[in-house]
């Protein structure tokens, strides 16, 4: 997801950002533990002129634990008419957040129940019905974080993937794009058209979109589609008419970053990608397979380092997704980071140390969010984990790593991590783990010292050159109010003839070291780079 650039340091995003506006969230529920949903069947309806749907939602779970007599789904607002269990008629109570339906008899753990619920009303939230920036009427689903249960009951945490199905009778001259596959188009009597997408990989809920409006329909590039190739991946672009033109210039590079992370990540997880304008809320939401950007985003037409994020959440956030909210490091840290790659890779490096030292600063600049752990289970508005430790400081957690392990380990170790975990959930103890076997390096004093403790690193440096010995004697202190970090702090010294730089390995509150060097040195500079979260300060001489 996109969020709001509020910083003025990051300003010059802000032509491509916009978002993330809070919004009233129900808590989420305590995640399921007697089912598995595998799979959901949403069929629905709707007119031109409405903002009300009329659905069917039929939920394949398997029954886990020690099997149960009833489950239970998230679900606000909506009417529910009826309720089948296996096609019969079941005995069902609506709460006000919640369904709960009777089997009949007791599940076995491992047994297959088919659930499908009959259901009208206005979506609350989750199901947009809003007009365009045109004035033209449009449907777009928004469900990050855990909005879905506003339109279709489900279990709506990412815990708990699956595969999804939806069957869309929508008016007829209107396109209706959504996650997975398009199976299925064709008109109905009475001006409607029904189009059937479906998802062949599960996918976190929160990515189950699909959205219905009057759009234009582009190819912009495909990948894999040559004769002999065993997989076809076609991007295309789905906007308002009056904007194909904006959207051109914004998507222009979608195929080129969808071809880097393929290469460089492992394979694109999905069966296509959609690149979506829609009505809804934030900036850009990584809707699996079908990216939602804001109208606004699109109509600017420039700025696309919204466009790589979102496409690198494809891989990391949809296809390897965060198993607890309070891992969204997971999701939006590896976005972050994994846009400025791509502008690293591609001739573009100053955009990429730009975004980089952005992020920093935004980070220094949120002492509320400072003051906290990235991993942080204490947000019980899930809105609030959209903040400077998931995005700016998570993308830093990375790349400080990928300074540590050096470019082959720690690519080798990300391609590992996303295909061990490509459709499935992780937590940062698997990250962890994979690092660590890649490496050879035992890694849980990184790990611990930049998530799951607050704050950062206040280095102060003192130097003085030792004419006798012919050495540099460095005095480091870290200052900050937090324990001391072991960091690599690299120094640049350039004299009569040399330039050289050397890697120090700082521990504790202080430290000394010594750096024999060709003569005297004209120039010391210390972490040139910008390689250390946090500011790095040369307080003065030596006494
Ligand atoms: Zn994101």
């Amino acid at each position: 997801m996109w969020q709001r650039s509020a910083s003025r340091l990051t300003s010059y995003l802000v032509a491509a950002a916009l978002c993330a506006a809070g919004g009233a969230v129900t808590p989420s529920a305590a995640p399921q533990s007697v089912v598995d949903v595998l799979s959901y069947r949403i069929s629905l309806e709707f007119g031109a002129a409405d903002s009300a749907i009329r659905a069917v939602t039929e939920i394949t779970c398997q029954v886990s634990g020690d099997g149960t007599e009833r489950v239970r789904f998230d679900l606000v607002g909506l009417i529910v008419d009826s309720v089948k269990v296996a096609g019969a008629n079941a005995a069902f109570g609506k709460g006000v957040g919640s369904l709960e339906v009777e089997l009949g008899e007791r599940a076995a753990p491992g047994d297959t129940v088919v659930v499908a619920v009959f259901y009208h009303g206005n979506p609350e939230d989750g199901l947009i019905f809003r007009r365009n920036a045109y004035g033209r009427p449009a449907v777009f689903a928004d469900n990050w974080p855990d909005r879905a249960r506003y339109w279709f009951p489900s279990v709506d945490h990412p815990r708990d993937k699956a595969m999804v199905e939806f069957r869309v009778r929508a008016p007829a001259d209107w396109e209706v794009v959504a996650s997975g596959r398009l199976v299925e188009e064709k008109l109905l009597d009475g001006d409607a058209k029904l189009t059937v997408w479906a998802t062949e990989h599960p996918i976190p809920v929160y990515t189950m979109v699909f959205g219905a409006a009057d759009l234009s329909v582009e190819e912009l590039g495909a990948l894999g589609c040559e004769v002999g190739s065993d997989r076809c991946v076609r991007i295309t672009q789905w906007v308002y008419p009056e904007d194909e033109e904006q959207a051109r210039v914004l998507f222009r590079r979608a195929p080129e970053i969808v071809a880097f992370f393929d290469s460089l990540i492992g394979p694109f997880p999905y069966e296509k990608l959609a690149l979506v304008q829609s009505s809804t809320r934030y900036g850009g939401m990584e809707n699996a397979s079908a990216i939602f950007f804001g109208e606004g985003v699109v109509r600017r037409g420039r700025g696309d380092v919204v466009v790589a994020h979102e496409i690198a959440h494809q891989w990391f956030g949809d296809a390897v997704t965060e198993r607890e909210w309070s891992h969204l490091w997971l999701a939006e840290g590896f976005a972050t980071y994994f846009a400025s790659v791509f502008y690293e890779f591609h001739g573009d490096e100053t955009l990429a140390r730009r975004l980089r030292d952005s992020a920093e600063a935004r980070y220094l600049a949120s002492p509320q969010d400072v003051a906290r752990p990235v991993i942080d289970s204490l947000p019980a508005n899930l809105m609030e984990l959209l903040n400077a430790n998931n995005y700016q400081k998570g993308a830093w957690v990375l790349q400080m790593l990928r300074q540590l392990l050096g470019d082959e380990m720690f690519f080798t170790g990300i391609r590992r991590y996303y295909a061990e975990y490509r459709h499935g959930t992780a937590l940062t103890a698997d990250l962890q783990r994979v690092m660590e076997e890649v490496s050879g390096r035992e890694l849980d004093w990184y790990f611990d010292q930049w998530l799951r403790r607050p704050g950062y690193p206040q280095v102060e440096t003192r130097h003085a050159w030792d004419a006798g010995e012919g050495t540099l004697e460095l005095h480091v202190s870290q200052v900050q109010s937090w324990p001391a970090y072991r960091l690599p702090l690299t120094l640049e010294a350039a004299g009569a003839g040399f330039s050289l730089r050397r890697t120090f390995w700082v521990e504790g509150s202080d430290s000394r070291h010594q750096w024999s060097l060709p003569g005297e040195p004209r120039r010391v500079r210390v972490d040139p780079d910008n390689e250390i979260l946090g500011p790095v300060t040369v307080v003065g001489a030596l006494d």
